[in-house]
């Protein structure tokens, strides 16, 4: 037998989150965000599953070219715009939309040779302090715009940091609607925390990533409780159980200390499978299907489990690291991260598989 961890995918999950994205804000675009590998869920696969998406965006032109060789038609868009001039005939010829956040992109493509006209999503900073031109610029940008022959439509573009968090999306939904006053052009502005939490903001393009994939970015709402089905199940078994006496430690750094006799097992997912090694001992774990805990540190290819509450487990259980009935991010908060990140992580190692 091969070791076995696998990822499931679910193309049906990916389109019914689609589906809910649709019905929260009927009237604006969804452009599914699908960079870094889809969120480790595979660039095609999800294209494919949400082939019914208004939009993609990702992050680099060789994942945009491929989309494209893949024979999918719809606006594509360049997250970060591009990082070298030699790109844009590419992103032309292509028919990529980019975003241009400051002046030297700005430059390049006013310099560029003019083969098409590339659609320019322009970055707003509005308060998230990342990228973006200062808003008070944009009457001065749109007419270089406006001008440049390298130039289709322009599109106003804003990101939020606050969409999940009490300070919201108002302070910056000001500024932005201040400086867009008058101009008849059109908007991107929500991620999946706005859509969620903020529907009334949303406005445009909404730029929908981690809900589509079953998570929740939402601190104080879970998956399950926002209607979002996993799109990701990381599976995998036990590969062997043993009994501590009481005071035996487990693991690197013996960092578990069994307070008992107790029974522990062993599952075949480690660090190197994109499990985050920092995991604290006590966060769940489904060992057929009922929630245990964590025990000791996670090593490369393995980490191990109280199996105190699941008397029958064995060598061969099946274990659910995050997905089905245990949402992603659950494990991330107790391993102090974010949903996003257990993701993106998952191992090239890891087999992948689809299901309905
Ligand atoms: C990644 C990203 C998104 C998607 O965010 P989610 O929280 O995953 O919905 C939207 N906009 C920009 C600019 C991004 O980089």
């Amino acid at each position: 037998m091969t070791r076995p961890i696998r990822a499931t995918i679910r193309p049906a999950a990916l389109r019914d989150n689609l589906e809910l994205a649709r019905r929260l804000v009927p009237a604006a675009r969804q452009m599914a965000v699908i960079k870094a590998n889809a969120y480790g869920h595979g660039l095609l696969r999800v294209a494919q599953a949400l082939r019914a998406a208004d939009g993609f965006a990702v992050l680099d032109l060789a994942a945009a070219v491929c989309l494209r060789n893949a024979g999918f038609d719809q606006p594509v868009l360049l997250l970060e715009g591009f990082f070298d001039a030699a790109e844009l005939p590419v992103i032309a010829h292509e028919r990529l939309s980019v975003v241009i956040h400051c002046e030297e992109q700005l430059q390049m493509v006013l310099a560029s040779p003019a083969v098409e006209r590339v659609p320019v999503f322009l970055k707003l900073n509005t308060g998230m302090n990342r990228l973006g031109f200062d808003s008070a610029l944009l009457p001065a940008l749109l007419q270089r715009l406006g001008r440049a022959r390298q130039v289709g439509e322009v599109t106003l573009m804003t990101h939020f940091a606050d969409a999940d968090d009490d300070r919201g999306v108002d302070w910056q939904l000001q500024r932005f609607d201040a400086a867009a006053r008058g101009l008849d052009l059109p908007v991107s502005l929500a991620n999946s925390a706005t859509l969620l939490r903020h529907p009334g903001a949303v406005r445009g393009w909404a730029r929908v990533g981690l809900m589509l994939y079953g998570a929740s970015p939402l601190p104080d709402r879970g998956a399950v409780q926002l209607g979002l089905r996993p799109a990701m199940t990381l599976e995998s078994r036990l590969i062997a159980v043993r009994e501590l006496a009481c005071g035996e430690r487990v693991g690197y750094g013996g960092t578990y200390t069994a307070p008992r006799a107790m029974r522990m097992g062993v599952v075949a997912c480690g660090y190197a499978d994109g499990y985050p090694r920092h995991t604290p001992s006590g966060a769940p774990v489904l060992v057929a299907g009922r929630r245990v805990g964590l025990i000791g540190r996670v090593s490369m290819d393995m980490l191990c489990v109280d199996l105190s509450e699941v008397p029958e487990a064995g060598a061969g259980t099946p274990v659910v690291l995050w997905g089905d009935g245990l949402p992603v991010e659950e494990v991330a908060q107790a391993a102090g991260t974010v949903a996003y990140q257990l993701l993106c992580a998952l191992a090239p190692r890891v087999p992948v598989h689809e299901a309905d």
